[in-house]
């Protein structure tokens, strides 16, 4: 293994690995160890070029930092990728070389499954380092754990706004009956919430309102619900000029990553009085999950205490958004930087 390492400002390590002799070519980003060891996935992508490559793990390693420390986990943030077909039938040699990079960096980087690879993937990486997540049958599917955490996040913003954390009575348009949009239906439903919901893929949408009594409407008509809550659970951008225009709700909080297509469309929401539940606030439940579970080694129901504590999170971004007059996705990171600070 060819190992080099390059100075990048705003990053403690970025390190390059190679080895020709099993076509392995990887990089691993380590924001920041200041809350503890960087973790954050592996990435196998086939990038158009090096340069896409390295500006993607930078700013994926930066928004671990970022999501460990408002999810208050002792993590840090990194990131790893593998570049190259993520199809390949050829995964034990790519894996097993991904494994020996990662150990040649001595616990600072943890590493699980992202985009491109499965938990059968880090198997190969756990026969050469003891530094990955997410092994089969370790932690399980984060999605019901991630959607409890949506729910309490929800719950916060409906205090925020309507003085009460009861959602009975209130509906919520589900954009998304995928593994998250599912459990969160199926809290929603427990909670006497009223759900709409929509889905591309018609059987998804269908076991939502067979198995939670709610009610389907036409993709396109999902932002313009008379619904209370609009919760994003399928992709990313989603609020944008287009879709802004629609919204009939007055609070969006749901587990899509990256839902702002810019920051100026948190802007808008906050000049249109809608409340913003910050995605990677809300969504921390199932880092969460894996983290306290496999790294900390937590029993089932401390680490749901600590999934249900996302509620307190949002509460507190909301009071820093008003004391300092900023939206509240911009208070989201400065409650993430104020807390990587602390830490130092
Ligand atoms: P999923 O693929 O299981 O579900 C997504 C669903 O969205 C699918 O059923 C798909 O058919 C549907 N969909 C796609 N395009 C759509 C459209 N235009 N309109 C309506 N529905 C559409 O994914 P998931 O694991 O449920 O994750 C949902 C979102 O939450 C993703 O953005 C993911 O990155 C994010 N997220 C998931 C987790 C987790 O624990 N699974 C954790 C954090 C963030």
């Amino acid at each position: 293994m060819h190992i080099t390492e390059r100075k990048i400002n705003g990053y403690e390590r970025v390190v390059f690995g190679e080895d020709p002799s099993v076509g392995y070519r990887g990089i691993v980003a380590i924001h920041s160890t200041a809350r503890g060891p960087a973790g954050g996935g592996t990435r196998f992508w086939n990038y158009r070029n090096d340069d896409e490559a390295l500006q993607d793990v930078l700013r994926l390693s930066r928004g671990m930092t970022y999501k460990s420390a408002l999810a208050d986990l002792p993590l840090g943030g990194g990131k790893s990728l593998i570049i190259g077909n993520n199809k390949t039938k050829d995964r034990e040699k790519i894996f097993r070389a991904h494994g020996r990079f990662i150990n040649s960096l001595g616990g600072q980087y943890i590493t699980g499954e992202d985009v491109g690879t499965s938990p059968e993937d880090m198997v190969y990486v756990r026969h050469e380092t003891s530094y990955v997540a997410g092994l089969p049958g370790a932690s399980g599917d984060p999605s019901p754990r991630t959607a409890r955490g949506v729910f309490r996040a929800m719950q916060a913003a409906a205090r925020h706004r309507w003085g009460s954390d009861d959602l009975s009575g209130h509906t919520v348009a589900i954009q998304g009956c995928g593994h998250v949009g599912y459990f969160l239906a199926e809290e929603l439903h427990r909670a006497g919430a009223r759900i709409v919901a929509t889905d591309i893929d018609h059987e998804k949408v269908q076991r939502v309102v067979a198995d939670f009594g709610a009610t389907a409407v036409p993709e396109q008509e999902i932002y313009s619900m008379a619904a209370d809550i609009f919760a994003p659970c399928a992709l990313g951008g989603i609020i944008n000029d287009q879709t802004i225009p629609q919204l009939e709700c007055q609070i969006v909080c749901g587990a899509a990553n990256n839902q702002l297509l810019e920051p100026r469309h948190g802007d808008l929401l906050e000049k249109q009085n809608r409340v913003y539940v910050p995605d990677y606030a809300a969504n921390a439940g199932g880092i969460i999950n894996g983290c306290c579970q496999e790294i900390l080694g937590w029993d089932l129901p401390t680490t749901l205490k600590k999934v249900d504590a996302i509620y307190h999170t949002i509460l507190e971004i909301f009071q820093l958004a008003q004391k300092q007059r900023i939206p509240t996705y911009q208070a989201a990171d400065r409650l993430a930087e104020q807390r990587v600070t602390n830490s130092v």
